[in-house]
C-alpha cells in the first residue's frame, strides 16, 4: 500500500477515518502530500475493522480506485469502530492487479498492511500467502513469526534485502503495531485515541513525525517508540 492508517481509541465511524478529513485516505489516494514513491493510489483499497463480540475484523477490499466507490461512500458513514485499519494501493511495478493484493491482509485476529516493496526471493517461503504481491508474502512472514517478532522479522528482510522499503501497520483490535523503514509515518494522540498515518490527514498540530528505522506500540495506556536499529 501506498498509504496506510490505523486507529485505536472511542469508536469513530469509517467515513470519519477514511473519507471527510481534509488530507483523507481518499484524498491521498489521487494527491498524496508526502508520498515519496509513485504518485497515485489508484490500483485499490481495503478497510479492516473490529466490532464488539467478535474476535475476528470484518475486511473490506477493492482493486478498484477508493475515489470510485459510491457503495463504500455510502455505508461507511453507519459502520464504526474503535480499531480500524486502512489502505489505498500504488501497486509496485510487476505485481499483480487484483483485490487479493490489497491490504490490509489478516491471519486470526490480526490485520496488516505494508507501505513499500520487498524482493520477494529474498523471503523465506511461507504457507497461506493471500496473493502473489510481495506485500502478501511479507504479511505471511510477520504472522508466522508472530507479531511479537514484528521488530526481528522486519530486520531479518532489511538485512536480505537493503533496498527494501518495510513501513507495517498492524492491529489485533486492542493496540496497534508499526514499523518505519523508508518512508513516512506520522502519530497524532488525542484522549479519544491514537491515530497512526503514512502522512497527517489534517492540519492538527499534534500530528508528529515517527523517526525512520522505528518501532511503534500504541495501546490504551498511550504510544511508545522504540528504535529498530
Ligand atoms: N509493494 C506493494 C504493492 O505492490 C505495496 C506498494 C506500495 O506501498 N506502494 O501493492
Amino acid at each position: 500500500m501506498c498509504r496506510h492508517l490505523a486507529w485505536l481509541g472511542r469508536p469513530r465511524t469509517l467515513a470519519e477515518l477514511v473519507l471527510e478529513p481534509p488530507s483523507s485516505l481518499l484524498v491521498q489516494a489521487w494527491a498524496p502530500r508526502r508520498q515519496r514513491y509513485g504518485t497515485v493510489n489508484a490500483d485499490g483499497w481495503g478497510v479492516g475493522f473490529f466490532s464488539p463480540g467478535r474476535a475476528r475484523p470484518a475486511r473490506w477490499r477493492s482493486a478498484r480506485p477508493l475515489w470510485g466507490d459510491p457503495s463504500f461512500a455510502s455505508v461507511a458513514p453507519v459502520l464504526s469502530s474503535g480499531c480500524v485499519v486502512a489502505a489505498v494501493r500504488s501497486a509496485t511495478v510487476g505485481m499483480p492487479l487484483e483485490e487479493s493484493a490489497a491490504a490490509p491482509f489478516t491471519d486470526g485476529r490480526w490485520l496488516l498492511s505494508h507501505n513499500g516493496r520487498v524482493d520477494r526471493a529474498v523471503l523465506p517461503p511461507v504457507r497461506d500467502a493471500e496473493s502473489t504481491v510481495d506485500s502478501a508474502l511479507l504479511a505471511a512472514l510477520v504472522f508466522d513469526r508472530g507479531l511479537d517478532a514484528l521488530a526481528d522479522t522486519v530486520r531479518e528482510v532489511g538485512a536480505a534485502d537493503p533496498r527494501a522499503r518495510l513501513n507495517l501497520l498492524a492491529a489485533d483490535g486492542t493496540r496497534l503495531l508499526a514499523t518505519t523503514w523508508g518512508d513516512t509515518l506520522s502519530a497524532l494522540v488525542t484522549a479519544d485515541g491514537t491515530a497512526l498515518a503514512s502522512e497527517p490527514w489534517d492540519d492538527d498540530p499534534r500530528w508528529t513525525d515517527v523517526p525512520d528505522r522505528s518501532l511503534v506500540e500504541v495501546t490504551p495506556d498511550g504510544l511508545t517508540t522504540t528504535p529498530l536499529s
